[in-house]
C-alpha cells in the first residue's frame, strides 16, 4: 500500500500575518492532502495594535485574544507551541527550542520539524539600538506579557500616589511615566494613558485622577508622527498637550536607570515607569548559520513573491520581511495592514505552486496610516485610488477607519459569520465589563 506525502507547510509566527494564512490555508487545504502547522512560542494570539490600550488597562486581553489549539480544531491546521531557535535549509527542517516550564524544568526536548515550504512571520520587537540601561530598565510592547506587566506596574503607582494623598491633601505624589519613541505606539500609549488614569476614580481610588500622572514623550527626531503628513502630527501633538502630555522633540535618550531616562543634553527626566517604543527591528534567532540574507534590522530579505532571495522554498511576511515591491525605493513599511496584505500574497503563490502556475509580485497597497489619540481624536491619512490619493482625516471617520482595521483582521481569522458575532460581541462586552482591567 502506497502511502500519500502530505505537503507540510509550516508557518512560524501566529501574529497579524501568519494567524490569517494558516486559516486561509487550512481552509483551503484541509487535511487530506496537506498538513499546515503554525508555530508560535505562545499559546494565545493578540492583535499587536492592541497592546497599548492593554498596557493602560483599558482593554482586557483576555476577551480579545485567539487560542491557537481551538482555532487550528476550526479550520484545518495543526499548532505547535514552540520557538523557532534555528531554520535547517539544506534538510527542509526547523529547529524548536526545548519547551520548559514556569520553574524551568525541560518538558519538550529541542526537536525538528520537516517542511516543504516554510513562512517567516516572527513579527519584530522594539529597537534600542543599544541604549545602555534600556534592556533592563524599560518595559517593550512587543507581547502580552510586557503589556500586562506594565499595567500591573502602573495600578501600584496609582495606588501608591492614592495613598500618599489620602495620609496628606497636599501631597505633591505622582506616577511619572517618560516614553521613548513618537511614532504611533508611543503617542497612542500616552493618550490611553490619561482615558485610563481618568477612570480609576469609578474603581476605588476616588482620590486619584489624570492630575496625578505625567507622561513625557521623548523622540530623538525633529517631530512626533513621521509617518503622517505634518499638519496632522502637529494636531496630534496639540491634543497630547492639551491632555498634559509633555512632547519633547530632537531630544535622544542616552541611557536608561531605574528611575529616570537620561538625554544627551545632560538632563535627567525621573520616571517611575519607563517604556521603550522606539525603532523595530526582528529578534534574533538564537542561531542564524543557515544563509538566509537578512537587512540591517535583521528582516529577511525578499524577492518580489515575497521568497527569500537564496531559497525558493522559504517565504517571509511581515515585520519580519525586508521586501523592495518592484518600481518602489523604500521597503514596505511594519505595520498590520503590510502584514495582512503579505499573507494574502503567500497564500496565492503557494495555491499558485500546488496548481503549477507561475508566482505573482507582491504589490504593496498603501491605504494610509491612522492613530488613535483614545477616546479623545483620532489622526490619520488615507490613500486611494477613489480620492485620487492622500487624504487627511480626523475625528469620527478616522475612529470608524482605525476600528474597522481590526474589525478586518477579526473577519480574516474567523470567517465572516465568527467574525461579525466577535465585532457585536465586543460591543456588548464595552458595555457590560467595567472600563478598566484592575487585575
Ligand atoms: C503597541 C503597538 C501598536 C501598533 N499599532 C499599529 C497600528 O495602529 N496600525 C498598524 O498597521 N500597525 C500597528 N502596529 C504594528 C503591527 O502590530 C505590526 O506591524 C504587525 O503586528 C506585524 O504583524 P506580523 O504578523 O509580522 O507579526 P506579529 O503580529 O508581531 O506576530 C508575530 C508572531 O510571531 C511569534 N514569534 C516571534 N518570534 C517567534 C519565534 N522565534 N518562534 C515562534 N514564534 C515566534 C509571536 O509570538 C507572534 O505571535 C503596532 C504595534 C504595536 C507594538
Amino acid at each position: 500500500m502506497t502511502v500519500l506525502r502530505k505537503t507540510q507547510i509550516v508557518i512560524v509566527g501566529g501574529g497579524a500575518g501568519g494567524l490569517e494564512l494558516a486559516r486561509r490555508l487550512g481552509a483551503r487545504f484541509g487535511r487530506r492532502t496537506h498538513d499546515i502547522i503554525l508555530v508560535d512560542k505562545n499559546r494565545t494570539h493578540i492583535w499587536k495594535p492592541l497592546l497599548h490600550e492593554v498596557a493602560a488597562g483599558s482593554l482586557d486581553a483576555n476577551l480579545d485574544e485567539v487560542g491557537y489549539r481551538s482555532h487550528c480544531h476550526r479550520w484545518g491546521y495543526r499548532f505547535f507551541l514552540g520557538t523557532l531557535e534555528r531554520i535547517d535549509p539544506a534538510a527542509r527542517e526547523i529547529v524548536i527550542a526545548p519547551l520548559l516550564d514556569e520553574d524551568g524544568s525541560e518538558l519538550i526536548g529541542r526537536h525538528r520539524l520537516r517542511y516543504d515550504y516554510l513562512v517567516l512571520a516572527m513579527g519584530s520587537v522594539g529597537n534600542d539600538f543599544g541604549t545602555p540601561g534600556a534592556r533592563e530598565h524599560c518595559i517593550f510592547l512587543d507581547e502580552r506579557q510586557q503589556a500586562d506587566r506594565f499595567r500591573d506596574k502602573l495600578l501600584n503607582h496609582c495606588l501608591r500616589v492614592s495613598r500618599a494623598m489620602v495620609a496628606d491633601p497636599a501631597s505633591d505624589a505622582h506616577v511619572d511615566v517618560a516614553i521613548v519613541g513618537g511614532g504611533a505606539t508611543g503617542v497612542e500609549l500616552a493618550a490611553e494613558l490619561f482615558n485610563a488614569a481618568g477612570a480609576l476614580r469609578y474603581y476605588g481610588l476616588e482620590v486619584f485622577d489624570e492630575q496625578r500622572l505625567r507622561v513625557t514623550l521623548i523622540e530623538a527626531g525633529p517631530r512626533i508622527l513621521p509617518a503622517l503628513p505634518e499638519r496632522l502630527a502637529e494636531a496630534a501633538q496639540r491634543e497630547l498637550e492639551a491632555l498634559g502630555v509633555t512632547v519633547l522633540t530632537n531630544t535622544p535618550v542616552t541611557e536608561v536607570t531605574g528611575d529616570a531616562m537620561l538625554l544627551k543634553s545632560g538632563d535627567r527626566i525621573p520616571a517611575d515607569l519607563r517604556v521603550w517604543a522606539a525603532g523595530v527591528k526582528t529578534a534574533p534567532l538564537a542561531d542564524e548559520a543557515d544563509g538566509l540574507a537578512r537587512a540591517a534590522s535583521g528582516q529577511f530579505i525578499v524577492r518580489p513573491t515575497l521568497q527569500t532571495e537564496t531559497d525558493d522554498r522559504i517565504f517571509a511576511i511581515g515585520d519580519c520581511a525586508y521586501c523592495i515591491p518592484p518600481g518602489e525605493t523604500r521597503p514596505v513599511p511594519p505595520r498590520a495592514q503590510s502584514a495582512h496584505q503579505m499573507a494574502s500574497a503567500v497564500f496565492r503563490n503557494l495555491v499558485a505552486i500546488e496548481a503549477g502556475r507561475p508566482l505573482r509580485p507582491f504589490v504593496y497597497r498603501d491605504h494610509g496610516s491612522l492613530v488613535s489619540l483614545s477616546r479623545f481624536s483620532t489622526v490619520g491619512s488615507l490613500m486611494g485610488n477613489l480620492i485620487g490619493g492622500r487624504m487627511a482625516i480626523e475625528g469620527r471617520l478616522a475612529r470608524f477607519v482605525y476600528t474597522s482595521l481590526y474589525r478586518m483582521h477579526l473577519i480574516a481569522i474567523h470567517g465572516w459569520l465568527k467574525g461579525w458575532a466577535m465585532i457585536l460581541l465586543g460591543r456588548v462586552n464595552r458595555i457590560i465589563r467595567p472600563r478598566l482591567k484592575l487585575h
